[in-house]
C-alpha cells in the first residue's frame, strides 16, 4: 500500500542557526496548542523558538520552518542532534492515534531519508526517536508529549517501524519535499492567525544562539514572499507589474533565478541566498 506524505509548506523562521546538525535523533515534540496558532508563532523572531516542522491537526499538511540540514532552536543543548517535529495537541488532552499514525509516517520517512533505526533513543542516548520529555534539563526542562516509556510512547516507536518498513519495501522514498531546501514558489507565509506561544512560551534556544543578521528592512515578515520579492525588487530583478504582492508566481521565481544565476548561487544553500540578498538590499 502506497503511503501519502503530506503537503509540505516552507514557511522560513528566523529562529534557527545555519550550522550542520547530526542527523542522529528524531525528537517529538507537542505543542501545547492549535497548528496555525503555533507556525505563526514559532515564525516570529520573538518566539526564539522554533522546530524543523510542524505538522497539522489531520497530518495532511507539514510546515517546514527551519532547513533540515541546520539547527532549529527546540531542545536546547540537543539543537544540534536531530530533527524535530511538532505534533499539534495538549499533553493533558492527549493525542488521537491518527494523529499519531501522521506523525509516525513522516518520522518513518526521515528514518530511511537519514538512515536512522526506528528505535528509542531513550533519554537522547544513541541514534533514534525519543520525546522533547526524554531529553530532560538540558533538552529544556520540557515534560511535554506522553510520559517516557508510556505505552502510548511505545506503540508510536511501533507506528514508526511500520511506516519505515513500508517505505523501505517501496522502490524509493515517495516525493516529499521535507528533504530540501526551501524553493522560493513553495514559500507561503505564517498562518493568519494569532500566535500561540508553544510550550507555554519558554525558550528553547541554546545559549549562544544568536538571530540571522535578517533587519526586516521590507517590512514584511521576514522570510515571506514579499520581503523576497522587495528585496528582489530592490536589487534591480523586477518581478512583475503587480510588485511585492506576495504571490511568489512564475515572474517572481524568474527574477530569484536569475538574481542567484548573476552571483553564481544558482543553486545555493537558501541562508546563502538570503544573505547575498541582505547584502544588496541594505
Ligand atoms: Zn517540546
Amino acid at each position: 500500500m502506497a503511503l501519502q506524505m503530506p503537503r509540505v509548506i516552507q514557511r522560513p523562521s528566523p529562529n534557527y542557526t545555519p550550522t550542520p546538525i547530526k542527523h542522529d535523533l528524531l525528537i517529538a515534540h507537542m505543542t501545547e496548542g492549535g497548528y496555525a496558532g503555533s507556525v505563526a508563532w514559532l515564525c516570529e523572531r520573538a518566539a526564539q523558538a522554533s522546530a524543523h516542522l510542524c505538522m497539522s491537526e489531520d497530518g495532511g499538511e507539514v510546515s517546514q520552518l527551519v532547513p533540515l540540514q541546520f539547527k532549529a532552536w527546540a531542545q536546547c543543548a540537543f539543537n544540534s542532534r536531530g530533527v524535530s517535529l511538532e505534533i499539534p495537541g495538549r499533553t493533558a488532552a492527549g493525542i488521537p492515534e491518527a494523529r499519531w499514525r501522521a506523525a509516525a509516517l513522516i518520522f518513518g520517512w526521515l528514518c530511511v531519508a537519514y538512515d536512522i533505526a526506528p528505535v528509542w533513543a531513550k533519554d537522547g542516548q544513541g541514534r533514534g526517536l525519543c520525546q522533547h520529555h526524554d531529553l530532560g534539563g538540558a533538552g529544556g526542562g520540557h515534560v511535554d508529549c506522553s510520559t517516557i516509556g508510556s505505552p502510548t510512547w511505545l506503540t508510536f516507536v511501533g507506528m514508526v517501524q511500520a511506516a519505515r518498513d513500508e517505505f523501505a519495501r517501496a522502490p524509493g522514498l515517495p516525493p516529499c519535499l521535507l528533504h530540501g531546501l526551501p524553493n522560493p514558489h513553495q514559500v507561503e507565509l505564517p498562518p493568519d492567525v494569532p500566535p500561540t506561544p508553544s510550550h507555554g512560551g519558554a525558550a528553547r534556544v541554546e545559549p549562544g544562539s544568536t538571530p540571522l543578521p535578517h533587519p526586516t528592512a521590507s517590512g514584511y515578515p521576514h522570510g515571506s514572499v514579499a520581503d523576497l520579492q522587495w528585496r528582489l525588487i530592490k536589487a534591480g530583478y523586477p518581478v512583475g507589474p503587480a510588485g511585492a504582492d506576495g504571490f511568489a508566481g512564475d515572474l517572481t521565481r524568474a527574477a530569484l533565478a536569475a538574481f542567484q544565476k548573476a552571483r553564481g548561487l544558482y543553486p545555493a544553500p537558501w541562508p546563502k541566498v538570503w544573505q547575498a540578498l541582505d547584502a544588496a538590499t541594505n
